[in-house]
């Protein structure tokens, strides 16, 4: 007997996307030390967390240091003081009433998206919007689920649901039959929203199919517009057929400091091989309990603060800020006559290359010629060709400067 690789790494078609972008970026820096780059590629905020939220980390971190109040194991779905300030104050107000086994806190959106799918048999049919966050779709492959790669960039048993400015950015229903559906809203990368009656389709679809979705929130407190719903569940009969999953990372800048939330309703069931219904709340449980040891109680208790008044009023402030620097970025590419999209309930701006230039060569002329780092949309998937993402976690007054030296280059 010999040990051997789980082949479907071999797969995964190219170097993780940001790697491969830090790669160019090192690279350019080596050769020209003296360049000031502006980096509004990756998604990664730079606020420092909020004044109530470090003392709650503080105070928490002492309670650990005094035997008093020293906590070991914690419950491996999270802490109920956490869970039920959740309930109140995210789903609540929604009108969404939700059980504490329903939630469940993590260290990040990204883990749990990505594991989520091992509850689900490997010959299930996985469908993506394309352009799409690499985590839905690697995450997959690393299963088993993808089959190959093809010349164009498509896995064979993967569906693609594009999402361009020919349709709006609002992917059409499959065609084909499909069982498990991700759809991320507000959309990273594209920075587009559905509406309430455009995700009710896709609920009604799950409904109508036996299928089910995977809901990433992460982005759902950037939303500004009335009609954009902030949770899966305001959708009738959601609970059936939806998992949602939400993050502290952008709102609260917690990208370093890891806590997130999914929800899986006791609603929501699907089959075994019987033809028996089988709950997803009690398998994730289990999944969680087995493979997952729960979220540090300082961190816990840093994720509650933010929503005491204080909190809440400081992590709008941060939001407020991005949404500035989103606003400028939106407004600036408009005028230098892009097409511009997203940017308006969402950090994220997505535009059109001029003159149909393809996503990296466009990527190395801002790196060049701008000094601007950017992101390729075709590293989200083949419908992200030709296209470009910018992101506003930058500060106010390099955004500013990154539009300028932009506009410099007459495009
Ligand atoms: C940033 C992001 C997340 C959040 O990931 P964490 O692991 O919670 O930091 C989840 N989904 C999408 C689409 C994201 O862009």
């Amino acid at each position: 007997m010999v040990v051997t690789v789980n082949e479907n790494f071999n797969l995964i078609q190219n170097n993780y996307l940001f790697v491969e972008i830090a790669r160019r970026v090192d690279e350019y820096q080596k050769e020209n030390p003296d360049v000031d780059l502006i980096k509004m590629g990756i998604g990664d905020v730079t606020r420092p967390l909020a004044k109530s939220v470090i003392k709650a980390f503080h105070d928490a971190v002492d309670e650990m240091g005094d035997p008093e109040t020293f906590r070991g194991y914690g419950p491996e779905q999270g802490y109920d003081f956490l869970i039920e300030d959740i309930i109140e104050n995210d789903y609540k107000p929604l009108g969404i009433d939700l059980r504490n086994s329903e939630v469940f806190i993590s260290d990040g959106a990204k883990c749990d998206t990505g594991n989520f799918q091992e509850l689900f048999s490997q010959d299930n049919v996985i469908a993506v919007t394309d352009p799409v966050y690499p985590v839905y779709v690697d995450s997959n492959v690393m299963a088993g689920r993808s089959g190959k790669a093809g010349d164009d960039g498509f896995y064979e048993k993967i569906v693609y649901l594009p999402a361009t400015a020919e349709n709006n950015f609002v992917p059409a229903l499959p065609q084909e039959d499909v069982d498990i559906i991700y759809l991320c809203y507000p959309n990273n990368p594209t920075g587009t929203t559905l509406t309430h009656e455009q995700l009710k389709e896709w609920v009604d679809y799950a409904k109508e199919n036996d299928a089910i979705i995977l809901f990433d929130a992460a982005y759902e407190a950037f939303i500004r517009t009335s009609d954009v719903p902030h949770s899966i569940y305001e959708i009738e009969g959601a609970k059936e057929v939806a998992v949602e999953f939400k993050s502290y990372s952008k709102v609260a800048g917690f990208t370093g400091t890891r806590c997130a939330y999914c929800v899986v309703p006791e609603e929501l069931k699907i089959n075994d091989s019987n033809g028996n219904k089988v709950g997803l709340t009690a398998l994730w449980n289990r999944r969680q309990s087995t493979k997952f040891n729960g979220v540090s109680y300082p961190v816990q208790r840093t994720a509650q603060a933010i929503y005491t008044p204080e909190g809440k009023k400081e992590i709008k402030e941060n939001l407020d800020y991005y949404v500035e620097n989103a606003k400028l970025i939106r407004e600036s590419l408009i005028d230098m006559g892009l097409d511009v999209y997203g940017g308006e309930n969402s950090p994220y701006i997505w535009f059109k290359t001029p003159d149909g230039i393809d996503s990296w060569s466009f990527f190395n002329l801002l790196l060049n010629d701008a000094h601007v780092v950017s992101t390729p949309g075709v590293g989200f998937g083949p419908s992200g060709e030709g296209y470009i993402r910018l992101t506003a976690f930058n500060t106010y007054e390099n955004t500013k400067k990154a539009m300028e030296r932009i506009k410099q280059l007459n495009l």
